[in-house]
């Protein structure tokens, strides 16, 4: 049997976790010579001295929460024996506090991407159908089979056809206060920088979202053959002309052949790493999360952040707890107060719920030995590295900065995802320590295991062991390497991620805090 392993993340913690597959049973000696008195099941906590009741059970160095009754030294840690804190008020926070020493610049790193007229990069070169409203979306994959079956061997240099389908458009308060936040998201996805700037809409008719109040006037970045703004190309399906199923699906192969044969003229071309535009997230999160894979994209996110390349890292609930060391980390005050308004939001926006952030947790969570959301912030927080945070972005709103940036998404997997699209993103990052499948068919998937026993079952679905760190084999730095060389692979479209070779695609699924009607 391999020797006890346990990781203690900072010096003042009173608690450790174990490493060992399988867990420990009780009995165990440490190295150190503590003997374990429970069994302790791999990734949860045990405690490292006696912890008397009341007492702060310290990981991270912070307080995640309070022993509820005495805790021997030896025992194992978990979620009923600890009272969780309070969440920290948003008030008297330190703002733009923190100056750390600018991380000298890495240069020299490339890859081969798409260009597009508006000055972004795609990374993948796909036909993206906007849809306006649900109703459309069985006539839209009817007709995307066909497209992909009958003219994209036509059309060699472009990777895939894509329907944007989602579950808005009708059947919702159009003008409630929140209503805007799917509307821009649905925008700003059509306009991702891996779909080239070629729009084209299916539109039913009689809904709410009408296809100019989705894609106004000049939204579009392209220009037609006399320079003018692009007109939006819209199938309109109770357009009088129709005359049966087929002639709505022959107008929207007539209108993606057009589309395709632009997007067709599009090459690879050698671009700087700074043109990578990377969404980080973690779901299915465990113990090891916060100590493998996620503090390994923290050191790659330094790295992309040193390269000139914009990252963000989302998931409100999974850095409420976590807010001071985001506002003291802001570049700016204005950046500082920016994260306070997207925060007091969300807790607002919980609250009309009532619940807190603590509905954040799921049992495999705590399965995985993550106590509470507080335990779960601290690991989630260090995917952003240690860079200056330096812009902010509302739900839906498009990115216009390189750097370390905080969208504010929910932590939901495909709702972050489906944001993350909107802001511009060309290429993902995805943390699981659990395991998830999760992949997005508009942008390639980088998946991260959090464990060396879930890379080896889930081997053709993990991109990336970050498991090696706990097993001693690799150091934080070296997996940080690895990720940072494989996305610039993957970006140039030479390495495809095992989402994409299965083909392995969730739903977009838009964030809608309006009510429906
Ligand atoms: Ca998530």
């Amino acid at each position: 049997m391999a020797p006890p392993l346990t990781i203690r993340m900072h010096a003042s913690d009173n608690v450790a976790i174990v490493a060992n597959d399988g867990g420990l049973p009780a009995g165990t000696v440490l190295p150190g010579g503590l003997v374990l008195r429970d069994k302790v099941p791999q990734g949860h906590k045990v405690a490292l001295v006696d912890l008397p009741a009341r007492s702060a059970v310290l990981r991270y160095g912070i307080p995640i929460g309070h022993a509820l009754q005495d805790i021997a030294a030896g025992s194992w840690v978990h979620e009923r024996l600890l009272d969780m804190p309070g969440a920290r008020a948003l008030e008297h926070l330190p703002m733009a506090t923190v100056k750390p020493p600018a991380l000298p610049a890495l240069e020299g790193y490339t890859f081969e991407g798409f260009r597009n007229a508006d000055g972004s990069v795609g990374t993948r070169n796909i036909l993206a159908i906007t849809t306006t409203v649900q109703c459309v979306s069985g006539v839209v994959e009817f007709a995307v089979t066909r497209i992909k079956n009958e003219l994209l061997p036509q059309y060699p240099n472009v990777d895939d056809v894509v329907g944007l389908e989602h579950s808005y458009g009708c059947g919702v308060a159009i003008d409630a206060e929140g209503a805007d936040i799917p509307i821009r998201t649905l925008r700003h996805i059509s306009l991702n920088p891996n779909f080239g700037g070629e729009v084209m809409v299916v539109s039913l008719g009689c809904e709410k979202l009408q296809p100019e109040r989705l894609m106004p006037p000049g939204s579009i970045p392209i220009t037609d053959t006399r320079g003018e703004p692009a007109a939006l190309d819209v199938v309109c399906l109770q357009d009088d002309a129709h005359v049966g199923f087929m002639s709505m699906i022959d107008a929207i192969m007539a209108t993606a052949r057009h589309h395709l044969s632009r997007l067709n003229q599009r090459r690879r071309e050698t671009v700087p790493a700074s043109e990578l535009v990377v969404g980080v997230q973690c779901g299915g999160s465990d113990a090891f999360s916060g100590i493998t894979a996620n503090p390994a994209v923290g050191f790659c996110t330094d790295l992309l952040v040193r390269a000139g390349a914009s990252v963000m890292f989302s998931e409100v609930t999974e850095v409420r707890d976590g807010i001071d060391q985001l506002t003291s980390r802001a570049s700016t005050p204005e950046v500082a107060e920016a994260m306070l308004r997207e925060m007091a939001w969300y807790d607002a926006y919980l609250a009309r719920g009532k619940v807190d952030r603590s509905a954040n947790t799921t049992p495999g969570n705590k399965k995985g030995g993550l106590s509470n959301i507080v335990e779960k912030a601290m690991g989630s927080i260090v995917k952003s590295g240690s860079a200056p945070i330096s812009g902010v972005l509302a739900p839906g709103e498009k990115l216009r900065q390189k750097g370390l940036i905080y969208a504010a998404t929910p932590a939901s997997d495909f709702i972050c995802g489906t944001l993350q699209l909107a802001a511009g993103m060309n290429l993902h990052v995805f943390t699981t320590g659990r395991g998830t499948p999760y992949g997005l068919a508009q942008v390639p998937v980088i998946k991260v295991a959090t464990r060396s026993d879930l890379a080896r079952r889930w081997h053709d679905l993990m991109d990336i062991n970050a498991g090696k760190i706990a097993d001693g084999t690799a150091s934080i730095e070296d997996v940080g390497w690895e990720l940072f060389h494989l996305m610039l692979e993957v970006a140039s479209g030479r390495h495809k991620t095992w989402a994409e070779k299965w083909q392995l695609h969730n739903a977009l699924v838009l964030f809608n805090p309006a009510p429906v009607t």
